[in-house]
C-alpha cells in the first residue's frame, strides 16, 4: 500500500543503495516525491539507467515524480585511495598532492592546482565535512605538507573546505556544463546548483538551461547568506545546504540560516528543500535517533516545502526505511493542531499581484466553506505556486496539461500534480469546473455535495495571468 501523501514533500537522492527497480519503486510508495541525483558519485550511464527506472516507476503509479539534478559545482574534492578509504592519525604528517596515483596513509591526490596556489602555512583544509582538520606545514610547488589536526577515516573523493582561503574558481566547472547538457537531454525537472556565491551564477546557469529545467540554487557558502535576496529572486527554487554550509559556518549559525532561508523563500513563493543530515545514523541503523527525528519535525513546523535524503537513501543501508520514517515524521507533525495553527498563523502577506491576490481569496474561501480541495490550473506553475505559498489546509490539486509542469510542481508544499485529460481541453469555464469536479471527486478528495474552490488564469493557455476563482459543488450522489 503507498504511504498517505503529505503537505511537506521528500527528496530521496538515489545512488548505490537505490538503483533496482524494486527499490526506487518501494521509495516511492514509501512517500518519495522527487528523487536527487548526485553528479558528484556515478557515471552518465548510471544516471541514465535510474532515469528510465524512475519514469517507469512514475507510469506504473500515474504520479508525477520530480527528478532533481544535482551537479557538483566547484566542490573540491580528493582523489581516490588505493584501499577505497584510510584512518588518519592525529598529529601525523599527510601530503595532498597533483599525483592522481591512489593514495595510502602518507598522501593522496588533490586535483586542484588552484588550492596549492593559494594555501599558505597555517592554512586549515576540512575534509568530509568538517570531520578531519589538516594544518598546512610547507606549500611545495606542486604538494601541500600537513599535519593531521583532527584524524579519522577518510575515503575516496570526499569534499575538502577550505574557510581561510578566498579560491578564484568559476561557479560552473567544464564537468558541470557537461552533466548539465546531459541533464537536460535526458530531462530532468530541477538542475541544483552547488556553491553558489553571486547572483551571476544562479543567472548563467539560467541562460544555460533556457527554460528546460527549474534552477534550485543550493545554499551552502557564506557568500550567498550575504545576497541571499538577489539570490532567492534568481532563482526557481533554493535548498538549505546544510552539509557545506555547517562546514564554513560555526553550527551554531546553522539553525539561524535555516530560518531564514525558508522564511524568504516562503516569502517569495520559491520552493525550499531543507537538506543533510536530516536522518544520519539511518546510514547505518534502522531507526533514527530521536533529535534527528525533531530536526526533520523542525523543517515541517518551518513551513518548508520538502525534506531531503543524501546517504541515507543514496548509500545506506536502509534505504526504504528512511524514506517510511521520514514519511512517517511528516505525517505525524501535519495531524497536529499546533502544527496547522503554525501554517496559518505564519500566513505571508500577499505581494501586490493579482495572482497572490486570487490565491489568498481561494485560502480564505477554502478555509470559509471547508472546502475539499483546491484546484489551482496552471500553465508552467505560477498560480499554484501562489496557492501553495498561502499553505492552506484544503489539499491543493495542481492541474496542468504538460507533464514537465505537473513533475515540477512535485516539490512544491502541498500540491497534488495533476495532468489534465489532453482529449479534453480546458478552453471555458464550464470545462475548468467539470474537469476540477472530475479531478478531486476521481481522486477521493471530494464526496457528493461537497464544494471545491478553483483558482485559475483565463483565457486558458496564457501563463501567468491568474485572475480566476470560482466556487463549485459536487452532484449529488445517484439514486
Ligand atoms: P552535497 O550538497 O550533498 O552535494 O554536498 C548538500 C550539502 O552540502 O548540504
Ligand atoms: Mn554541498
Amino acid at each position: 500500500m503507498a504511504a498517505l501523501q503529505c503537505r511537506t514533500k521528500i527528496v530521496a537522492t538515489l545512488g548505490p543503495a537505490s538503483s533496482t527497480y524494486e527499490v526506487i519503486r518501494d521509495l516511492t510508495l514509501a512517500g518519495a516525491d522527487v528523487f536527487r541525483f548526485n553528479f558528484s558519485h556515478g557515471s552518465h550511464e548510471d544516471h541514465a539507467a535510474r532515469h528510465k527506472i524512475v519514469r517507469q516507476v512514475e507510469a506504473e503509479l500515474g504520479r508525477p515524480i520530480g527528478i532533481l539534478a544535482d551537479v557538483q559545482g566547484p566542490k573540491l574534492r580528493v582523489g581516490v585511495f588505493a584501499e577505497g578509504r584510510v584512518v588518519l592519525e592525529q598529529g601525523a604528517p599527510f601530503r595532498l598532492d597533483l599525483d592522481p596515483t591512489p593514495g595510502d596513509t602518507t598522501r593522496v591526490n588533490l586535483p586542484h592546482h588552484e588550492i596549492i596556489a593559494a594555501a599558505r602555512p597555517g592554512s586549515a583544509l576540512l575534509l568530509d565535512d568538517g570531520k578531519l582538520k589538516l594544518t598546512v606545514t610547507h606549500v611545495g610547488p606542486d604538494f601541500l605538507d600537513t599535519e593531521v589536526t583532527f584524524g579519522g577515516p577518510l575515503s575516496n573523493r570526499k569534499g575538502v573546505n577550505v574557510p581561510d582561503v578566498v579560491l578564484p574558481i568559476p561557479a560552473l566547472t567544464e564537468k558541470d556544463r557537461a552533466d548539465l547538457a546531459f541533464a537536460l537531454d535526458l530531462g530532468v525537472d530541477y538542475v541544483a546548483l552547488s556553491f553558489v556565491q553571486r547572483v551571476e551564477d544562479v543567472l548563467e546557469a539560467k541562460t544555460l538551461t533556457d527554460g528546460r529545467a527549474w534552477i534550485m540554487t543550493k545554499l551552502e557558502k557564506p557568500q550567498a547568506m550575504d545576497n541571499l535576496e538577489a539570490i532567492l529572486a534568481a532563482s526557481d527554487a533554493v535548498m538549505v545546504a546544510r552539509g557545506d554550509l555547517g562546514v564554513e559556518l560555526p553550527p551554531e549559525a546553522v539553525p539561524l540560516a535555516q530560518k531564514r532561508i525558508i522564511r524568504l523563500a516562503r516569502t517569495l513563493g520559491k520552493p525550499v528543500v531543507v537538506a543533510t543530515q536530516m536522518l544520519e545514523s539511518m546510514i547505518s541503523a534502522p531507526t533514527p535517533t530521536r533529535a534527528e527525528a525533531s530536526d526533520v519535525a523542525t523543517a515541517v513546523f518551518d513551513g518548508a516545502d520538502a525534506v531531503m535524503l543524501s546517504a541515507e537513501s543514496a548509500a545506506g543501508q536502509y534505504p526504504r526505511e528512511a524514506v517510511t520514517i521520514m514519511n512517517r515524521i511528516v505525517q505525524r507533525v501535519e495531524a497536529d493542531a499546533g502544527w496547522r495553527t503554525l501554517m496559518q498563523a505564519g500566513r505571508l502577506e500577499p505581494e501586490h499581484y493579482v495572482a497572490d491576490a486570487i490565491a489568498g481569496a481561494a485560502q480564505q474561501v477554502a478555509a470559509t466553506i471547508g472546502a475539499s480541495a483546491i484546484i489551482a490550473y496552471t500553465h508552467t506553475g505560477p498560480t499554484a505556486l501562489r496557492v501553495a505559498r498561502e499553505r492552506p489546509m484544503s489539499p491543493i490539486l495542481g492541474v496542468t496539461p504538460t507533464i514537465d509542469t505537473a513533475r515540477r510542481l512535485a516539490v512544491v508544499w502541498g500540491v497534488q500534480p495533476r495532468v489534465s485529460n489532453p482529449d479534453k481541453p480546458v478552453r471555458d469555464a464550464e470545462t475548468m469546473v467539470s474537469t476540477a469536479l472530475d479531478i478531486a471527486i476521481g481522486g477521493g478528495f471530494t464526496k457528493p455535495e461537497e464544494s471545491i474552490v478553483i483558482a485559475a488564469g483565463m483565457p486558458f493557455g496564457v501563463s501567468g495571468s491568474t485572475n480566476t476563482l470560482r466556487v463549485a459543488k459536487a452532484p449529488k450522489a445517484a439514486g
